[in-house]
C-alpha cells in the first residue's frame, strides 16, 4: 500500500486480492462424488458458494 493511493485505488487492490483468493478456494473446493474434495461438505460446499459470489462482484 502506498500513501499516494486514492481510496479508489486501495479498493480496486482489496477486490483483486479477493478475487485471486476466491480462484484459490475454487480450485481447492471441487466436487468428488456430490461432496467437496476440500471440506467433505455437501457440493456446492459454503466456502465455493462464497467464491464464486466474489466473482461475480
Ligand atoms: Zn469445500
Amino acid at each position: 500500500m502506498t500513501s499516494t493511493a486514492s481510496p479508489r485505488e486501495e479498493w480496486g487492490t482489496s477486490l483483486e486480492r479477493y478475487r485471486e483468493r476466491a480462484v484459490a478456494v475454487l480450485e481447492a473446493h471441487v466436487p468428488a462424488t456430490g461432496r467437496c474434495a476440500e471440506c467433505g461438505d455437501a457440493w456446492p460446499c459454503d466456502r465455493a458458494c462464497c467464491a464464486e459470489f466474489v466473482l461475480e462482484l
